[in-house]
């Protein structure tokens, strides 16, 4: 027979049903609850339904498990019991909050209802049990607003001009001056505005109000900010929200009562401080919402030093029982302390970072643990510029507020989240400048190079969505004030809408005009930690099909000396591609280069080539001088040769070729219709240029081989490598491979010089890959340019894909865009047949990536369970490569140990790697969470984050 799901789950008086381990059931904030619970932390009691009703909910046409009815029965019963009180009770009654839930925190975007259970009769019983008939009225308008509101739709617009109506009468101004009888009148009025919207009076059962708010909060999953919000952050595969009914305590109960929200350290700059806010006499929505500047909790301990004293000994409970910073929520309702919510607390890449490492230091972890803390992804927030110190020391901020999340933006100003999108859609730098902001902005925010507002502390939902996002924020700035709808007042300067302004989010200061910024060093904190990371996979061991690979590199794609030492000093091991293209595209070779493509004849193509040969032999120079001895992997020419030259209709651009060149225009014309191709990503590219004019890369092989014979002579270090793009038969490379050995031995012997280097192959079409052990034969090393196996094993352009690929992803068809992830099943599982075959011909064949995946974290992971010896991104990614690449070590060796015991802490953490299990053998285990981080900016050229645009070539 089969067993009864259990649904629902309690927790209260130092017991719970469930733990912090069931994430996934109780979402975070009921798993949590119950965690706290058990280990005797002052939790009000409650119950958990669990997400798996919220998956049947919508499985079943928005109906419930038929034994849910009595199960909440029971579970209600049970929590009166503990309470001593009964829900909605009229001498005495219970009232609870109903909260979602879901296994990854989506703050603000689904429903949340309190005060449940009080009627015309229970505000009495509340009036009289609190003797503070105020607070009761105060609640049971603040309930049928919230309900009405939330639970029945109905517009919220008409309960606050309800209450101007109120304050208007009286001749009052703040909420706070409205008495007794002002919230008895004002309860009156909600309930016609209720009756008028929902055409039902306002229900006084207060199990009805129950299941209405249950109603409410899992219909809200599926509400259109939490859509978005999941689209954005890329969460999938979760079962919904949980739901939670839990006993009410109020902060808002007079001046011993107060409610905050607080980390056990700063989740800013990482520091080991207990920092939070509070406000007293106020409900948590208050501090939330950013309408009150809250109190400092450094205050709290003056004001109340029991309740700071007691808050402080749950910080370290807390700590220490999850091994990580907590994000806090309390309530203190008259001089008692309840603990609300606690979760692992979202913090600055920045802040994870130094939490990591001392954390290690205080032995809370160890440092395997200390790098799966840290979320690759958030290591970009520390590797974009600052404002130049030395700009900021002789400028004066026009205003100062709170420094909330970390960071320069400039921008110009805008006042709402649609003129955000907007004008950032037309291509314009925004900086969104409001009193606070709500849920309903994050599109606006995603959009906006940073937030500047006025009110609202560092809990409130601009700094903590703004930290998420790793977008820098001011939050709480008094001295911003809005004149008029088109304009903000900052100090004593007045800015109308698309003036600019900066905000430095690391000391929270604003500034006026646009101030420059100066690039981003690693040091610190972050060197240790990414030295950790380096350890970690310079020590690791695979086997692979039988071969010990050893290692696992991070090197960079770079074109140019200055790229190449950004990679170096962003640690990169080496370059694993330089595209010899890109060094044509600069204004001075570029002539020369369009001589060569256009000449008549070889002897015309061997002049044109000869003076671009020293441009291109400085080039190398600089590269390989910038890397001090670490491989230098140089690819030869590999773009179809049309891409150089104007476009067929393009007269003006003709015409001045015509006049740079030589060469009458009718001939040009001629020349560039015949480099015309129907599909030139598939056409006279790559390797078939040099089987067609040999002399190009014979070229190019000089200009290598004359650079390194300077380095050599200089005393220089070098290791450089060939690489031979788009081949699809070994024959190509043995055949380029002899004209390539020809020319360096030409050169040895000019030079005087011994020089030897490996020359290798890209993997970048299918054939290559199923004939990788003929290639292995002639090429010393591989290297897999996915950008291309991609588009070749699905057959999708990458000029052309972004065209559908949005459609694919939305209807599901795709679970990731195909250049942004790599496919274990489509070119990784190529991949996987190249390596074995390559292998069985030359055991230590060396293999790398250099497509864009290289600086991809899931696509990382599935190069390591490949077996490359390298992965190779743009020099920006190269941290957040050597971090994730340390990842993939240590998730495959977890993977082969039998399940060890798991701190609480441990789940929590696990969303933010989607990881696909690193050391899963093919197919790589498909994702089942969350996916953090919208597409941020990257500085690779050809990143192929959204589809929008292609991973073109040149
Ligand atoms: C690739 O195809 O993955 C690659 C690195 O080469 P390119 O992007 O230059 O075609
Ligand atoms: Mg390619």
């Amino acid at each position: 027979m089969a067993t009864k799901t259990k649904y629902v789950y309690f927790f209260g008086n130092g017991k719970a049903e469930g733990n912090a381990g069931m994430r996934a059931e109780l979402g975070g904030k009921g798993a949590n609850l119950a965690e706290m619970a058990s280990i005797g932390l002052p939790v009000p009691a409650g119950f958990t339904i669990s997400t798996d009703v919220c998956k049947y909910f919508y499985d079943n046409g928005k109906k419930y498990p038929s034994t849910l009815n009595a199960d909440v029965d029971a579970y209600l019963a049970k929590l009166e019991k503990s309470m001593g009180k009964k829900l909605g009770d009229s001498a005495d009654p219970l009232l609870v909050s109903v909260r979602s839930g879901a296994a990854i925190s989506m703050p603000g975007m689904m429903d949340t209802i309190l005060n449940l259970g009080l009627n015309d009769k229970s505000v009495l019983g509340l009036a009289s049990k609190t003797n503070n008939p105020r607070f009761a009225w105060d609640a049971y308008r603040r309930f049928i607003q919230m309900f009405g509101d939330v639970a029945m739709g109905v517009p919220h617009d008409e309960f606050e001009a309800a209450i101007s109506a109120v304050k208007a009468k009286k001749g009052i101004k703040l909420d706070t001056e409205m008495d007794t009888s002002d919230l008895q009148d004002l309860v009156g009025r909600y309930k016609v505005i209720y009756k008028k919207f929902t055409g039902k009076d306002f229900p006084q059962n207060p199990k009805d109000q129950m299941w209405h708010a249950i109603d409410a909060v899992f219909g809200s999953w599926m509400n259109a900010r939490a859509i978005k919000y999941r689209e954005l952050n890329n969460i999938k595969g979760l079962k919904g929200t949980a739901v939670t009914v839990m006993a009410m305590v109020f902060g808002n109960k007079g001046e011993t009562s107060g409610t905050g929200v607080c980390f056990s350290r700063d989740p800013g700059n990482g520091k080991n401080e207990f920092m939070g806010e509070y406000l007293m006499n106020a409900q948590g929505e208050d501090v939330v919402a950013g309408i009150r500047t809250p109190q400092k909790l450094a205050q709290l301990e003056q004001t109340n030093a029991k309740i700071y004293k007691q808050l402080c000994d749950v910080r370290a409970k807390l700590e220490k029982h999850y091994r990580d910073m907590q994000d806090m929520e309390f309530t203190v309702e008259e001089g008692t302390l309840y603990m609300l919510q606690c979760r692992n607390g979202k913090r600055t890449g920045a802040a994870a970072v130094k939490m990591a490492v001392d954390m290690v230091a205080e032995k809370l972890i160890t440092k395997d643990e200390a790098i799966l803390r840290v979320e690759p992804e958030q290591l970009d927030q520390l590797l974009h510029p600052a404002l130049d110190p030395k700009v900021v020391k002789a400028t004066e901020a026009i205003a100062e507020g709170l420094n909330a999340s970390p960071g320069a933006g400039s921008g110009q100003i805008v006042f709402t989240a649609d003129e955000a999108e907007k004008w950032a859609k037309d291509g314009k730098k925004v900086l969104l400048v409001r009193k606070e902001t709500s849920p309903e902005d994050i599109a606006g925010m995603v959009a906006a190079q940073g937030i500047l507002t006025s009110t609202g502390g560092r809990t409130s939902h601009a700094a903590v969505v703004a930290r998420g996002m790793g977008k820098p924020c001011v939050s709480g700035c008094a001295a911003v004030t809005f004149p008029s709808a088109d304009e903000v007042k900052i100090g004593n300067k007045t800015f109308k809408k698309g003036d600019s302004i900066t905000i430095d989010g690391t000391t929270g200061k604003v500034y006026a005009g646009v101030l420059p910024v100066v690039p981003a060093t690693i040091s610190g904190e972050l060197e240790t930690f990414l030295g950790w990371a380096d350890e970690v996979r310079a020590k690791s061991v695979r086997n692979i099909n039988g071969h010990k690979v050893a290692g696992f590199q991070v090197r960079a794609n770079a074109d140019q000396p200055d790229q190449a030492q950004n990679a170096f000093n962003f640690g990169a091991n080496g370059i694993g591609l330089c595209r010899t293209e890109h060094m044509f595209f600069d204004p001075a070779k570029l002539p020369a280069f369009r001589n060569m493509i256009l000449a008549d004849n070889t002897e015309q193509r061997k002049a044109a080539l000869a003076k671009i040969l020293p441009l291109q032999k400085k080039d190398f120079y600089g590269i390989i001088k910038a890397m001090e001895g670490r491989p230098v992997t140089i690819r030869l020419l590999d773009p179809p040769l049309n891409e150089f030259v104007p476009k067929p209709n393009a007269t003006a651009e003709i015409a001045a070729l015509s006049k740079e060149i030589g060469i009458d225009v009718s001939t040009l014309n001629v020349k560039i219709a015949s480099l015309q191709e129907a599909n030139p990503m598939l056409g006279h590219r790559g390797c078939r240029l040099a089987i067609t004019y040999p002399e190009i890369y014979e070229m190019q092989v000089e200009a290598i081989a004359l650079a390194t014979a300077d380095c050599e002579k200089q005393g220089i270090k070098h290791d450089v490598q060939i690489m031979i793009p788009n081949v699809v038969t070994y024959r190509e490379v043995k055949q380029i491979r002899e004209q390539a050995q020809a020319v360096i031995a030409k050169v040895n012997q000019e030079s005087r010089t011994n020089l030897k280097f490996q020359i290798g192959t890209m993997v970048e079409f299918p054939r290559a890959a199923l004939t990788a052990d003929q290639l292995a034969e002639y090429a010393d090393f591989f290297s897999f340019g996915t950008n291309d196996l991609t588009q070749t094993t699905f057959g999708f352009s990458r000029d052309d894909y972004g065209k559908f690929c949005p459609s694919y992803l939305k209807q599901g068809v795709l679970d990731e865009d195909p250049f942004k992830t790599l496919d274990a099943e489509g070119p990784g599982a190529l991949m996987r047949i190249a390596e074995d075959k390559g292998r069985s011909v030359k055991a230590d064949l060396h293999l790398g990536i250099c497509g864009e995946h290289g600086g991809d974290p899931a696509s990382i992971a599935l190069c390591y369970d490949i077996g490359l010896n390298y992965v190779s991104c743009s020099p920006f990614r190269v941290p957040i490569a050597r971090l994730a690449g340390a990842q993939a070590v240590i998730k495959a060796a977890a993977a082969k140990k039998p399940a060890a015991k798991k701190a609480p802490a441990k789940k929590a953490t696990a969303k933010k790697a989607p990881a696909k299990k690193a050391a899963a053998k093919k197919p790589v285990a498909k994702k089942a969470t969350a996916k953090k981080a919208p597409a941020k900016k990257a500085p690779a050229k050809k990143v192929a984050k959204k589809p929008a645009k292609k991973a073109s070539k040149k």
